[in-house]
């Protein structure tokens, strides 16, 4: 199935954006300029990949390294379907390559690179996922609400979710609660729910504190919103009458605001064919190109569109119109913001494995002790998750992956000081195999619940 995105053919197209950019916008004429502070941020929306098209793992000896490696290729006359899909660490990229921009690739490593074919043929790999979804797409009838439901046995669609959720909050309806946080830009209602272990989710507690938990503001980010629900699930489970009083008594200190798909459009969009969209589905006026990047569109206003984001609408990292143009992340700032006592934000994202802590726009770290406050909880997270499976999630400030701004973690870090993550899950792409559902639960569940004694 075709993109929907519109697509000039013809070479050259990744330089064409980087000079219409510096012209026309004085985020990206910083970033374009000698004095490079991150990678380059022009790259158009991953297409739907060919084929033909590899994902591309490249190591660099180090974070400049890597950003002089992209910005050779962004002038290197490569196709409109080239693209960084996503980086791996400070020293790695991961990059979707057609068969006809391989030797540009090479050509603009450096001696000391290291390149490795993740996947010959993507195209091929999605379209085994789309063939093995297509039979259980319409079933909702999932044998419960437990973690052993057989809803966390592959992915779902945005039905299949809302099926699952209804059916939690139809199991506990004492302890859940549901509500809708806000409309999406094509007017589909945001689904939330307030999790409140031992006492009445339909009433603000004044004496609890709150946590903000959210998944899905990438929308081919698939494994995100699963994760989250396994959680949900599982503090439901073990909390549930008497049966794990030590977490019973944990969990009852807090309200859990969780928000398992922030971008439904984006998100019902990534089933339509088009895998590897990103962004919501904003039309965005003067221009053909869709969507803005939730992710570089929070504030505070200081901040925002201020590095690792593009004013380009064809950039799977455009910032939009201002901070807080798009309604889903005006929708998730004002559950925040409306948070008594908050104590935690997790944005769950994939792909890493990482935890990020602020700052993220910059290099500077947060202030005072908060730096170290942050990594600690980082590396007890760390921690804990590697115990369940061995898994490496590596803890860091966001700035060290690439300085980017307009995520949730420097806003609530911000407007409410407190500790807040952006965990990009296991994986090596977006198309995963489903076994990685089941594993991304259980610990990032163990993650979660050892920083909670901390907070
Ligand atoms: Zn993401």
């Amino acid at each position: 199935m075709a993109s929907t995105t519109l697509r000039l053919p013809g070479l050259g197209w990744a330089l064409l954006s980087l000079l219409l950019a510096a012209l026309f916008s004085s985020c990206c004429l910083a970033s374009a300029s000698p004095v490079m502070n991150g990678p380059p941020t022009t790259w158009l929306s991953a297409p739907v990949p060919a084929e033909d098209t590899a994902q591309l793992r490249v190591f660099l000896p180090s974070p400049e390294a890597r950003d002089q490696f992209l910005w050779r290729l962004a002038g290197a006359g490569v196709s409109a379907d080239l693209t960084t899909l996503g980086f791996c660490s400070s020293r790695c990229v991961d990059l979707l390559v057609p068969e006809v921009d391989r030797q540009a690739v090479e050509a603009a490593l450096p001696a000391d690179a290291v390149l490795r074919t993740a996947e010959r043929n993507l195209g091929g790999r999605l379209r085994a996922e789309r063939d093995r979804l297509a039979g259980d797409a319409h079933r909702t009838d999932f044998s419960g609400v437990t973690r052993a439901s057989d809803f966390f046995e592959d992915f779902r669609t945005y039905a299949q979710i809302e099926a699952f959720m209804d059916s939690l909050l139809a199991a506990y309806p004492e302890a859940l609660s549901g509500f809708v946080s806000g409309r999406t830009f094509e007017g589909r209602p945001i689904r939330s729910m307030v999790l409140s272990v031992g006492g009445n989710s339909t009433v603000v507690d004044a004496g609890r504190r709150s946590i903000h938990l959210q998944a899905g503001q990438h929308a081919r980010e698939w494994l995100s919103p699963p994760t989250l629900l396994y959680i949900l699930s599982g503090f439901l489970e073990e909390t549930s009458g008497s049966a794990n009083l030590p977490l019973r008594d944990l969990l009852s200190q807090f309200d859990i605001y969780i928000t398992p798909v922030v971008n439904v459009d984006g998100y019902l969009h990534t089933w339509k064919g088009d895998r590897l969209w990103r962004k919501n589905r904003r039309v965005n006026s003067g221009s053909n190109f869709l969507g803005v990047d939730l992710n570089r569109n929070w504030g505070p206003n200081s901040t925002w569109c201020t590095e690792g984001s593009s004013t380009f609408p064809g950039s799977d990292v455009y910032c939009g119109t201002e901070a807080f143009s798009e309604p889903e992340t005006q929708a998730m700032s004002q559950l925040l913001d409306s948070l008594p006592n908050v104590a935690l934000a997790i944005d769950y994202h994939t792909y890493g494995p990482m935890i990020l802590y602020p700052l993220q726009h910059t290099y500077d770290p947060a202030e005072g002790d908060d730096a170290a406050h942050f990594d600690h909880l980082a590396t007890v997270m760390a921690d804990a998750i590697r115990a369940v499976h061995g898994q490496e999630y590596e803890p860091m400030p966001g700035s060290q992956l690439y300085p980017h701004s307009g995520g949730l973690i420097d806003y609530a870090y911000y407007t409410r000081r407190i500790p807040a993550f952006t965990v990009e899950l296991r994986g090596d792409g977006f198309i995963v195999p489903p076994s990685n559902i089941l594993e991304s639960g259980e610990e990032n569940y163990r993650g979660l619940i050892d920083i909670l004694p901390l907070l």
